[in-house]
């Protein structure tokens, strides 16, 4: 599955307001992007272990900067999905009450995922941090972040992503 083109071509529906019920465009989407974060917390856990540290929101933020970046292979698309589809489908009944799902919304974990996991001082401005390991994520992880405000995303959601981002560290104080 590739996650770039089918979400190009409804552009406009996503912008325009979103019915309560789902469309299979927009459970898509959703499953994209929930796929996309999925993925993206599994870097962080790897930036946190490569480095003997907790679980930072600066390996948080690196995660979502480096799946950003880097686009999941077919391979790990299809996995994740899976993973979206167990969760989606594990935590959502048959019952219709409206609960409206959008991309903004789905992209608010950005922000929800790490506030209890955070055990630091977020009120001062700061760099971001990076560990020190060698493997090819971290080191990837490190050149994603070096890059990414030059970064331009190739659609719709990505923009909304990377704009997510940049909101989630301006918030905690975190400088790119
Ligand atoms: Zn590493």
């Amino acid at each position: 599955m590739n996650n770039q083109e089918p979400i190009d071509e409804i552009d406009d529906e996503m912008t325009d307001e979103i019915d309560d019920e789902m469309t299979d465009e927009q459970e898509n989407i959703l499953k994209v992007v929930l796929a996309n974060n999925i993925s993206a917390m599994k870097i962080s856990k790897i930036l946190s272990e490569h480095s003997n540290n907790i679980l930072l929101t600066d390996y948080v933020v690196t995660g979502l900067i480096y799946r950003l970046m880097i686009p999941m292979t077919d391979d790990e698309m299809t996995l994740s999905i899976k993973e979206a589809e167990t969760i989606l489908y594990a935590s959502s009944s048959d019952e219709e009450d409206g609960d409206t799902v959008d991309e903004e919304d789905t992209l608010d974990t950005l922000d929800t995922v790490d506030e209890d996991l955070v055990d630091e001082d977020l009120n001062t401005k700061r760099k971001i941090k990076y560990n020190s390991c060698n493997c090819d994520i971290c080191n990837k992880c490190r050149v994603c972040l070096i890059n990414f405000g030059e970064f331009i995303p190739n659609d719709h959601l990505s923009t909304i992503y990377k704009n997510s981002i940049v909101e989630t560290c301006e918030k905690h104080n975190l400088i790119l």
